[in-house]
């Protein structure tokens, strides 16, 4: 198996929400993957254990990566990288001068190098833009290791493979069969890593159920095919996943990425208050929306067991607070 650095806590936690799954009939737990950290917190951490392992055996001194302006992958990388004596150069997306806040205000607290990008250039020349800074940093006598967006490929999808193996040790120890693994999906590595996880770990035996916070679920299914491809150099097996095999539920992605109806931060707030959990606006928060709303429809059976990642995003829920109402 592909070697790692050792960055997070682990195992997260997995709990109950017990109101939630009284009043909706099924059994609904939560892996708190949101408490990996604090400065690197969140999902990304563990695809980034495998991702800056890569970097550091390739000799590289610095990060460069890319998101949107409340990136929790971007502050996650730069975090860590920071930690492990690294440069880290961030390249954001944003169409007006950035508010302070929120990931973007810790990216500039921990000395990340951003730079700020229009959304058209994001879409259209975001690999070419860290290929020439890349260029420049290497010009200057540093080596920089390039990570895409969420790193979401084939080394960091292994992040959610290995989740699989501390899922089933959980089990044993808590004496729970889950039915089924929820999460978000925004760039698809969480997801792919997961299904493959699955494959090894449990005979593709669970349900692995993703929500889009954005593009479609057949975009999804598509990409997640081609991380597992890629990730195959990694593995000691090969593992193979079919799209027809995957269930992401599309209907979730609202008025856009990084935008918020007033349902879902109502919905956000709601919970908060039942739970003591906070979900993110982004992410999770749109995930489980869209799972207590399939939940409603039938979607998922009485008295299934369900796994629900809470991939964190905490920070993101600051740049929104003008729209929650008290
Ligand atoms: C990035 C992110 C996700 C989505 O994970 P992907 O691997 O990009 O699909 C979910 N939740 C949070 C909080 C994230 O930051």
């Amino acid at each position: 198996m592909q070697k790692k650095l050792n960055l997070a806590n682990f195992p997260t936690k997995i709990e109950k929400l017990e109101k939630i799954s009284k009043d909706s009939g099924v059994n609904i737990y939560l892996k708190r993957d949101d408490q990996t950290g604090s400065e690197i917190s969140g999902n990304k951490i563990r695809k980034l254990e495998y991702s800056i392992y890569e970097a550091i055996e390739n000799g590289c001194d610095t990060l460069i990566t890319c998101g949107g302006i409340q990136s929790n992958h971007a502050r996650a990388t730069a975090a860590a990288g920071i930690k492990l004596g690294m440069r880290a150069i961030l390249v954001l997306r944003s169409d007006e001068t950035p508010e302070l806040e929120g990931n973007y205000f810790l990216d500039k607290v921990i000395g990340a190098d951003v730079r700020i990008i229009s959304s058209d250039d994001y879409r259209e020349r975001r690999a070419e833009i860290m290929k020439e800074i890349k260029a420049e940093s290497d010009a200057e006598g540093h080596k920089a290791y390039i990570i895409p967006e969420g790193a979401s490929n084939g080394i960091g999808s292994l992040g959610y493979y290995s989740a699989m193996e501390e899922i089933k040790e959980q089990e044993k120890e808590l004496g729970i069969k889950f039915d089924r693994i929820v999460a978000a999906v925004g760039s698809g590595g969480t997801y792919a890593g997961l299904c493959m996880g699955n494959a090894e770990f449990f005979n593709g035996e669970k349900k692995i159920t993703g929500f889009n916070v954005c593009d479609d679920a057949e975009f999804f299914k598509k990409r997640s095919e081609e991380i597992i491809e890629e990730a195959q150099k990694y593995l000691d097996k090969s593992i193979v996943v079919k799209a027809e095999d995957m269930d992401i539920i599309d209907g979730y992605v609202g008025i856009g990425y990084a935008q918020s109806r007033p349902e879902e931060l109502e919905f956000i707030q709601k919970t908060a208050k039942k739970e003591g959990v906070i979900f993110d606006p982004v992410y999770t928060g749109k995930a489980m929306y869209g799972m207590m709303n399939e939940i409603e429809k039938g979607t998922f059976a009485k008295g299934e067991n369900v796994l629900f990642i809470h991939t964190g995003g905490l920070f993101g829920i600051f740049s929104k607070r003008d729209q929650f109402k008290f």
